[in-house]
């Protein structure tokens, strides 16, 4: 797919799928076929990327076990050690008042136990790698703390380098840049045919950044039409439901990710793989003490995959956009990007001419677009679109104003304001997911 193009951007929308079957009930308990996805085969390289430790057991243990068996090459990238769970740190260790040391120590532990699932997923030890970033700081680092010489500092540990002497990059700053380095050093060794990352529209920051990562490294090394890009779902409202153990029940996508922006296949898990999988979840000790519920609801008869493919979103100029009315009427507006010459100025680097994604700045809000039209500025650089109809992709950003997200324009007559919208905080995240 030719990407480049002047007036022309990228983003991610769903694509089609192979060979179709049933398998799930869909939401609302009407009966909806799914597409099952094709089993491993020993020529595929599958690189699964997890923000936390559990996430690549939750989401694609079955899967893996089954490249495993059918001899396909496996790597898994772990982002963060999960060391900014206050709650689970708490009950980890019986005080109500975790020392950083303490949060590093369950960073560890978190190590190790993913270390025995995918042990028991036959995903041998040199197949893992831990990149070490900072449990609910990775979405900030791509937000913010972009440039390594300016790390995010977590207020869990107090460090703004990986502590960890198992970290892919020994002393990593916490730093968006630094992330996204090492992942593409990874997929540039490991050569994957398939990558396995969370879903764009997943709720947890870190899951929607470690998407955000994958898709700039795919892009930066040329890689998005050679390689295919799959998504797991791990937090999304009340899903999966219902929780704790229901191991004959499909699993079924989130009722308002159902629609046609991803395309959904169903990996069935046979009594083996499912048990296996099982076998795996239990290694999560830690994080079963506090929510084991959760973590079961993921043992069922199948996993989930989605699909996009890569659009492309129209330039117009800041400001030619005019919209009447509320802003709950704006998911009728198709996603554009906004272009604005004076931010393009001022946000060094950024793009002139054929508007390459790569040559965007660093950085980007994915989430500035959501829930709204689906309008990015490609002045302040934030290239992800999330709204109605693509759902989806991040780039690079960087100035003042990146958190202001889509400058929209509306009013009528020809006068126009800036909504003033703003991404979901800092703090919105952490209030309702702490950490991994
Ligand atoms: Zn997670």
């Amino acid at each position: 797919m030719q990407l480049i193009r002047a007036g022309a951007m990228v983003a991610v929308i769903g694509a089609a799928l192979a060979s179709g079957l049933l398998l799930s009930r869909a939401h609302g308990g009407g009966a909806l076929p799914l597409p099952v996805m094709p089993a491993p085969t020993a020529r595929d390289r599958i690189l699964v990327v997890a923000p936390h430790c559990d996430d690549e057991t939750l989401g694609a243990g079955g899967l893996l076990f089954s490249a495993v068996r059918a001899g396909a090459k496996i790597r898994v990238v772990i982002d963060t050690n999960g060391d900014g769970f206050h709650y689970g740190a708490e009950r980890l260790f019986h005080e109500k008042h975790v020392s950083p040391l303490d949060y590093v120590r369950m960073g560890l532990d978190r190590q190790r136990e993913t270390l025995a699932a995918l042990s028991d997923l036959g995903v041998p030890r040199r197949a893992v790698s831990f990149l070490g970033y900072p449990d609910a700081g990775t979405a900030d680092m791509w937000l913010t703390y972009w440039d390594p010489r300016h790390p995010y500092t977590s207020p869990r540990t107090l460090e703004d380098h990986s502590p960890y002497p198992t970290a892919f990059t020994r002393y990593t700053p916490y730093a968006g840049r630094s992330l996204l380095d090492d992942l593409k050093k990874i997929i540039a060794d490991f050569k994957p045919t398939v990558i396995i990352c969370p879903h764009p529209d997943d709720e947890h920051p870190d899951h929607w950044a470690a998407y955000c990562y994958t898709a700039a490294a795919l892009y930066e090394l040329g890689l998005l039409d050679s390689v295919q890009l799959r998504f797991y779902i791990i937090h999304r409202g009340n899903w999966p439901m219902p929780r704790g153990l229901h191991r004959r029940e499909p699993l079924q996508p989130p009722a308002d990710l159902s629609g046609p922006n991803t395309r959904w296949q169903a990996f069935p898990l046979d009594s083996r793989m499912e048990g296996v999988k099982y076998q795996a979840i239990l290694r999560y000790g830690s994080q079963l003490l506090v929510m084991r519920d959760f973590l079961l609801g993921f043992d069922r008869t199948n996993e989930l995959f989605g699909a996009m493919h890569w659009g492309r979103l129209p330039v117009v100029a800041s400001g030619a956009i005019k919209i009447d009315g509320q802003a709950g009427e704006w998911g009728q507006v198709a996603p554009v990007i906004l272009d604005s010459p004076e931010k393009r100025r001022r946000c060094g680097g950024c793009p002139r001419g054929d508007r390459r994604p790569a040559d965007l700045c660093p950085g980007g809000s994915r989430r500035a677009p959501v829930g709204r039209c689906g309008v990015s500025d490609l002045g302040s650089c934030p290239v992800g679109i999330t709204g109605w109809p693509a759902s989806g992709i991040c780039l690079p950003s960087r100035g003042k104003d990146r958190r202001r997200g889509a400058l929209l324009k509306h009013g009528s007559g020809g006068r126009s304001a800036d909504t003033g919208y703003r991404g979901p905080g800092r703090r919105d995240a952490r209030s309702r997911y702490g950490a991994g």
